[in-house]
């Protein structure tokens, strides 16, 4: 059994924290969690190809205290600084007529955002049963980081808020609900020295038959990490180094 859900979720609600050693039990309670994101999903009315942007990404901030602005988030308060990061699907994929109409251009701004569920005016999570899409402060919330965040990168792209024609957006407790991750996070096990490499979990686990994958485990978050904590757990699963084996193929 290869688990690839959340990490914590694994152990203590999958699994059942009694069939592992108090120690591993003790580590992973402990583990902090990444800041998870906060995204708007977009379709603007006119070609952003066409006005000259590239298919490169772009991060609008206004302030380098890096460290002030995570402690905010961190604490569940909105920073004083926020930053938004524009990624756009359709310039990226420009023959994927799925995405947007001609003329159009489908793009995405995102942010860090809190995790507590305080924040986002709900008392308990979609994992365990809480409802929160009707509720009147989680709305209120949502628009006001969506609109902040569009303020953010209107700096970058003048014009922005006119021309969007469609908008959807997607909360920490969004993720919650469709991964089940714990805080509402993509990215895992914080990435932080004391939680990084040889101190995050190995895909072969104290219970017989039990591997892990995912972003919490040894491999690292992002799809180059996941992908390559894939590799790891086949490896585990194997008892062999697969990477080393789809080389040999490829290179027949
Ligand atoms: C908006 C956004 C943009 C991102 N952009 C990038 C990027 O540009 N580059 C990059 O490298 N990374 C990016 N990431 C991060 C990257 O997507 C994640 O780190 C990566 O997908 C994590 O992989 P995972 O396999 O650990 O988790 P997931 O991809 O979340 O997969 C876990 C799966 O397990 C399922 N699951 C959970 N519980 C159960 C259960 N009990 N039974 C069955 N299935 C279950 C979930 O539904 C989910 O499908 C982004 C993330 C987000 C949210």
């Amino acid at each position: 059994m290869i688990s690839n859900a959340d990490l914590k979720r694994t152990v203590f609600d999958l699994v059942g924290s009694e069939h592992f050693p108090a120690e591993m039990v003790e580590r992973v309670g402990g583990y902090t969690m990444s800041l998870p994101l906060f995204v708007e999903y977009l379709i603007l009315d006119r070609d952003l190809g066409a006005e000259g942007w590239s298919n490169g990404n772009v991060y609008v901030g206004s302030d380098d205290d890096v460290d002030g602005y995570y402690a905010q988030l961190e604490a569940g308060r909105w920073p004083d600084h926020p930053v938004a990061y524009m990624t756009f699907s359709s310039l990226k994929d420009p023959s994927n007529t799925r995405l947007c109409r001609p003329g159009q251009t489908n793009m995405q701004v995102m942010t860090a955002a809190p995790r507590s569920y305080e924040f986002w005016g709900i008392e308990a999570g979609p994992a365990s049963g809480g409802r929160y899409r009707l509720g009147d402060k989680y709305r209120e919330r949502r628009a006001q980081v969506g609109e902040s965040i569009l303020e953010v990168a209107e700096r970058a792209l003048p014009g922005l808020r006119d021309s969007i024609v469609f908008s959807e957006a997607a909360t920490p407790i969004t993720h919650e609900r469709f991964t089940w991750s714990t805080g509402g996070t993509s990215y895992g096990i914080e990435c932080t020295p004391d939680q990084f490499l040889f101190n995050r979990p190995s895909p072969a686990t104290p219970v017989r038959g039990l591997f892990l994958a995912g972003a919490s485990t040894m491999g690292a978050h992002g799809i180059a990490g996941t992908m390559g904590g894939g590799v790891m757990a086949a490896s585990a699963v194997a008892e062999a180094n697969v990477q080393e084996l789809v080389g040999h193929r490829l290179l027949g």
